[in-house]
């Protein structure tokens, strides 16, 4: 059946279109993989008419405006935000399968109609994204990485696989492929939270990282990397990684190098804002770690920015209150170092689906999946908009407000 939604103003992924009309074709039935698609997208006045003898609905549309659902490039479903990580990290893989599916829905109801998550204690989010692909729960696509793969005494130890020289290296990042993992993710350097190594050193060599590299492409998957020092960056573009998380201590030469490799950044900003914003309840440990590359962090992302370098959205939700939910967030934050609010926009919507390689997500296209958020203002005049959506949709479908 054909569904067409009018509505006073539209975000396709890249520009905007006022008086507009979406054009939904659903298969039929209601069996996993038969969701509606986008057939036709453009202005009210010329939408197509239904063809003689076929069923067609106008739908009235729940808001004024709409954009594609969500992508949030980088999140941890297993993990609320809460103010201890490192007790968070080692809750039992039972508690964590439970707060997956409550995080996934509450990043749905958001808006956020795909997520990558990019390290989890185990093979849950792995198997939360199947069920929901067979239709078991209600839920956001899923893309997932199982454990990140990190060294001894590296960052991420307490979920991820540890492993030392590019042979385990290989066997870590060939675990999580059999596991079913649709993305791989390494830890190229230290980090700002955790007990492991401080966020400028870089303990996976050029040798582990190429070996990390060359089985996630042989596999078809993309590979990512956390990595604040300038030097770990550099280490994992030069073996070949597909995009950099956080990007936090950048500078020229690694500019330089992340641009002539065309190298996605996914910089994370809502993870030290969230830390910021609640100083008074975290460890003088931390806050002493986030003071210390905050302002570097923005001044290095829009050098980056200015360079070209392809920058998406991703909040790393699940540290320290920062909530699945308040995906929208990062958009104004890539605002304040010198995104258009359409740049912002296309970071979080067609850019984001490109870089976490589901280019039907993210886009109102033909071919692109049904997936929207009905807002009532436009998000291009105010962005904060998003943060409260009136409705959205998945696979062509209300989700369950
Ligand atoms: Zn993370």
């Amino acid at each position: 059946m054909r569904t067409v939604l009018e509505v006073d103003g539209l975000f396709d992924g890249t520009t905007a279109m006022s008086d507009a009309a979406i054009v939904l074709e659903d298969a039929g039935g209601s069996a996993p993989g038969r969701e509606a698609t986008i057939t036709w997208v453009g202005k009210r006045s010329r939408a197509p008419r239904t063809p003689k003898g076929e069923r067609s609905r106008a739908l009235e549309a729940a808001a004024r405006f709409v954009v594609p659902g969500m992508v949030n490039c980088h999140c941890h479903l297993t993990l609320d935000g809460s103010a201890s990580f490192e007790t968070e990290v080692r809750q039992d893989d039972a508690l964590a399968t439970i707060k997956a599916f409550k995080n996934a829905r509450a990043a749905l109801r958001a808006g956020v109609t795909t997520v990558r998550d990019l390290g989890a204690n185990g093979t849950m989010v792995i198997a939360l994204g199947a069920a929901i692909e067979r239709g078991v729960v209600e839920g956001p696509r899923v893309v997932a990485a199982g454990r990140g793969i990190t060294t001894t005494g590296g960052h991420g130890g307490e979920v991820g696989r540890v492993c030392d020289g590019a042979d385990e290296v290989r066997r870590g990042t060939r675990e999580q492929i059999a596991a079913g993992a649709t993305v791989v993710k390494i830890f190229s350097t230290g980090g700002v939270l955790g007990e492991g190594a401080g966020p400028d050193l870089a303990p996976l060599t050029p040798d582990e990282t190429r070996a990390a590299v060359e089985e996630a492409h042989k596999a078809g998957l993309r590979i990512t990397t956390h990595a604040h020092g300038a030097e770990g960056m550099r280490i994992a573009a030069e073996a070949g990684v597909d995009s950099i998380e956080h990007c936090t201590l950048l500078d020229q030469r690694t500019i330089r190098v992340i641009k002539e490799r065309d190298i996605a950044l996914v910089p994370t900003f809502a993870a030290l804002r969230s830390i910021l914003d609640n100083a008074d309840k975290l460890t003088e440990r931390v806050l002493e770690r986030t003071r210390t590359v905050a302002a570097k962090h923005q001044e290095g992302v829009r050098a980056a920015h200015r360079a070209g370098v392809r920058i998406a959205a991703g909040t790393d939700a699940g540290t320290p209150f920062n909530v699945h939910e308040r995906f929208a967030l990062e958009l104004g934050y890539l605002k304040e170092i010198g995104m258009t609010a359409e740049e912002a926009l296309a970071a979080a919507t067609s850019r984001a689906a490109d870089v976490v390689g589901r280019p039907k997500a993210g886009r109102i296209a033909p071919g692109a999946h049904a997936d929207l958020v009905f807002i009532d203002g436009d998000p291009l005049a105010d962005l904060d908009v998003l943060l409260a959506p009136k409705a959205v949709w998945i696979r062509g479908v209300p989700a369950a407000p």
